[in-house]
């Protein structure tokens, strides 16, 4: 089974909310909100609105629900 593809869409408005929600999958470097490329397939860290990667199995993904739906800004998306 593929796990879900979790990226961050532009519009960050760095509340850092994702990152005391879920922070095993939400990073906050610089300046928005990336996905920590420790948990995904391709290994890197970024918004992964582009590259789409799936991410490794066995997280937590009540918490990563939660981060998503806890965006002020509904930037989180889950597919
Ligand atoms: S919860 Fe949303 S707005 Fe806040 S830091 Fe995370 S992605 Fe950015």
């Amino acid at each position: 089974m593929t796990t879900p593809i979790v990226y961050i869409e532009p519009g960050c408005i760095y509340c850092q909310a994702c990152v005391t929600t879920a922070p095993e999958v939400f990073l906050f470097p610089d300046d928005k909100a990336v996905i920590n490329g420790l948990v995904r397939v391709d290994g890197i860290t970024s918004p992964n609105a582009d590259e789409r990667a799936a991410l490794v199995p066995d997280l937590d993904w009540d918490a990563i629900r939660e981060a998503a739906a806890g965006c002020p800004v509904d930037i989180i998306k889950i597919a």
